[in-house]
């Protein structure tokens, strides 16, 4: 069964990190995001319970962290009951084939992010001419082609639920990708993000380095469809989160969050939409 899985055909460990690597954060006693180099993964459930989930997956070669950090959480006698993923970009299902080889683990992604998910589509290339620092440039050696993940994935329920996350809702937040999603939880207005919106700069390399907390748009490099990602924005303001936990950059809370949502819906098309790039439309 494990022999239908596989990782894009240019997968490969990439050398950047940031000063929050390997640290994690307690967001809230059933939210924890931890770091892997560049990205953010989340562990949703309280500490010891067997219900609880991993929300993406790491970049490549993270799967023994990942596993360390969720047993550390957990403990080692319980999986996470569910790996929900945000998309399907390299730097969030970096270690998701042995981290369903381990757990034996069901995994959730919108619809229309399965093809690729399953080995169908390839991701647009980074652009690496467009507007922003090192990070763009250095884009051309990020994976783009497809994990094959088979049958261990599947679409997230029709009804908006999202399996093993109680209260939670999942928003489809196209643009950065063509399946994306966001998870909300209306009872204390958590988002869990993905790449929708980031809290840092992620094209430039010294705050990623230095993880300087600034609302941003979608990592412009992978970003394809600008009119999409603002719809996307838009609609994840207008859900008022009081907590942000973003796929890039610390996590944001209270008024620093409304107030860098509002600015970023307001001036969208200068905060966000590189002046020049390929993608551009
Ligand atoms: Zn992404
Ligand atoms: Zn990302």
């Amino acid at each position: 069964m494990d022999k239908d899985m596989s990782y894009g055909s240019d997968y490969k460990y990439i050398p950047a990190t940031s000063i929050g690597s390997g640290v994690g954060i307690e967001v809230l006693p059933d939210l924890y995001s931890h770091t892997i180099q560049i990205v953010n993964i989340c562990l949703v459930g309280t500490p010891k319970s067997e219900d609880f989930v991993l929300v993406d997956a790491g970049m490549p070669g993270s799967a023994d962290e990942i596993i360390s950090v969720t047993e550390k959480r957990f403990g080692s006698d319980h999986p996470p009951k569910a790996i929900i993923l945000t998309h399907g970009h390299f730097d969030h299902v970096g270690a998701i084939v042995d981290l369903i080889k381990y757990w034996g683990v069901a995994v959730y992604a919108h619809e229309m992010e399965l093809p690729y998910l399953t080995g169908k589509k390839s991701y647009p290339e980074p652009d690496p001419t467009v507007e922003g620092g090192m990070v763009a440039k250095m884009s051309p050696i990020f994976p783009n082609e497809p994990v094959q993940l088979g049958d261990h994935v599947q679409a997230l329920p029709d009804d908006g639920s999202v399996p093993h996350m109680p209260g939670f809702r999942w928003i489809h937040t196209p643009g950065h990708t063509v399946g994306h999603v966001s998870l909300f939880r209306e009872k204390d207005r958590v988002l869990v993000v993905g790449d929708a919106f980031v809290t840092v700069k992620q094209e430039y390399l010294y705050k990623v380095l230095t993880q300087e907390q600034e609302i941003s748009g979608p990592p412009r490099y992978f970003t394809t469809d600008w009119k999409a990602a603002k719809e996307s924005v838009i609609s994840l303001e207008a859900l008022k989160p009081s907590v942000a936990v973003t796929g890039h950059g610390l996590p944001m809370t209270g008024e620093l969050l409304s107030e860098s949502l509002a600015k970023l819906v307001q001036d969208f098309d200068q905060i966000a939409v590189p002046d020049y790039g390929k993608y551009l439309n």
